[in-house]
C-alpha cells in the first residue's frame, strides 16, 4: 500500500543533501526506492548559518521536478533578515509550498546569532513576509530540548512557534513511546491541535546514534544500549534488533492516534522500507 493512499495521516521522508557525484547518485536511488510509498513529502536539511543552501536548493527542485512535493528544512541562526527574505523567494519562485522552520544551532567558531534567536522568531517573520503561502512545520522535543532551561520553559517556547502560525510539527526522534504521549496530552490540554507527528530515527550504525543522541537529548533507553553494544561489529544483527524496535515502536505509535511518521532516512532506503513493510495500516 502506498504510504497516504486511505489516510489524511502526514507520512514523510527526510534527506540530508549529498555533497559528492557519489551521494547524488545514492540519493537518486533513494528517492526512487521511496517515492512509489507516496508520501506527503520528502523534506531536505540545511545547514545552519547557510552552509548547505546551494546544495538544500539543488535537491529540493530536483524532488520537486520529480513529482514529489519537497520540503526545506530552513534554519535561522546566524542569518540575516535580507538571507531568509532571499532563501523564501527562491522557494516561492520554484512552487515549494511547505517549509521546516528551525532555530539550528551555532556553528563552531560562529561568533554572531544573526537577526533570529529562536525558531519562533523566524516563524513570525515567514508569515510576515509570505503570509499563508507556505505550511510551515515546527520542531518538539518529546525528551525535552538539551539547552531549554526546564520542561515548562522548554514547552512554553514551542507553544509560542505554533502561537506564531506553525501547521505541524515534527518531533525529535525518541525511544521512549510514553515521552510522546504525554507530549500530546500536554499539547492537548494546551489547546494545540495541529498535527504532532513523531519523528523515526531507524537503527543504522549504533555508536554514531549513540553519540548524536547524547548532543541532541534523545534517550537511548538502557536495554537498547545494551543490547546494541552486545553486537559489537555483527551489523547483521544491528539492523534486526533495530528493525525490530523501531517498527514496534512505530505500530504503537500509529495504533494509539499518532497522526503520522516522519523518517529521518540518513540517505537510506533499506531500513525505513524494512520499518515500513512491517507496519498494518
Ligand atoms: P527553538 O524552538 O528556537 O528552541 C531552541 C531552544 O531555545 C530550546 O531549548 C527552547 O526551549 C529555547 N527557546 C526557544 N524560544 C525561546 C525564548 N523565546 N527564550 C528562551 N529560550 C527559548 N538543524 C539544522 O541545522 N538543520 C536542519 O535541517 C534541522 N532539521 C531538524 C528537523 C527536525 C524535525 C528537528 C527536530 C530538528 C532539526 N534540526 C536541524 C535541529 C535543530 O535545529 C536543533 O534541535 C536546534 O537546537 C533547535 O531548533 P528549534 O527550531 O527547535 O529551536
Amino acid at each position: 500500500m502506498s504510504l497516504t493512499e486511505n489516510t489524511s495521516q502526514l507520512f514523510s521522508f527526510e534527506f540530508f543533501p549529498p555533497k559528492t557525484e557519489q551521494g547524488v547518485i545514492n540519493l537518486e536511488q533513494v528517492h526512487a526506492d521511496l517515492a512509489p510509498l507516496n508520501p506527503d513529502f520528502f523534506s531536505v536539511t540545511f545547514g545552519a548559518g547557510g552552509s548547505t543552501r546551494d546544495n538544500t536548493y539543488d535537491t529540493v527542485v530536483k524532488i520537486q521536478q520529480n513529482g514529489v512535493s519537497a520540503a526545506p528544512h530552513l534554519s535561522c541562526v546566524a542569518s540575516t533578515k535580507e538571507n531568509i527574505r532571499e532563501i523564501l523567494n527562491h522557494y516561492r519562485e520554484h512552487d515549494i509550498s511547505r517549509i521546516v522552520a528551525l532555530r539550528g544551532d551555532l556553528p563552531s567558531g560562529t561568533l554572531s546569532a544573526g537577526e533570529f534567536r529562536y525558531a519562533n522568531e523566524l516563524v513570525d517573520f515567514i508569515r510576515a513576509e509570505t503570509g499563508d503561502h507556505f505550511q510551515i512545520h515546527v520542531a518538539a522535543y518529546p525528551e525535552i530540548h538539551p539547552q531549554a532551561n526546564n520542561a515548562k520553559d522548554d514547552f512554553d517556547n514551542f507553544k509560542r512557534k505554533v502561537d506564531a502560525g506553525a501547521d505541524a510539527v515534527i518531533t525529535q526522534y525518541f525511544y521512549n513511546v510514553e515521552a510522546y504521549f504525554y507530549f500530546l496530552d500536554k499539547c492537548e490540554k494546551n489547546g494545540i491541535d495541529i498535527p504532532i507527528v513523531p519523528g523515526i530515527m531507524p537503527i543504522i550504525n549504533y555508536s554514531q546514534l549513540f553519540r548524536f543522541s547524547d548532543m541532541c537529548g534523545a534517550d537511548i533507553p538502557r536495554w537498547m544500549r545494551k543490547t546494541l553494544e552486545s553486537f559489537g561489529d555483527d551489523k547483521a544483527s544491528v539492523m534486526a534488533f533495530g528493525e525490530d524496535v523501531v517498527a514496534k515502536l512505530c505500530q504503537d505509535l500509529l495504533d494509539n492516534g499518532a497522526p503520522g511518521l516522519h523518517f529521518y532516512t540518513m540517505n537510506q532506503s533499506k531500513p525505513t522500507l524494512a520499518v515500513w513493510n512491517s507496519l498494518t495500516f
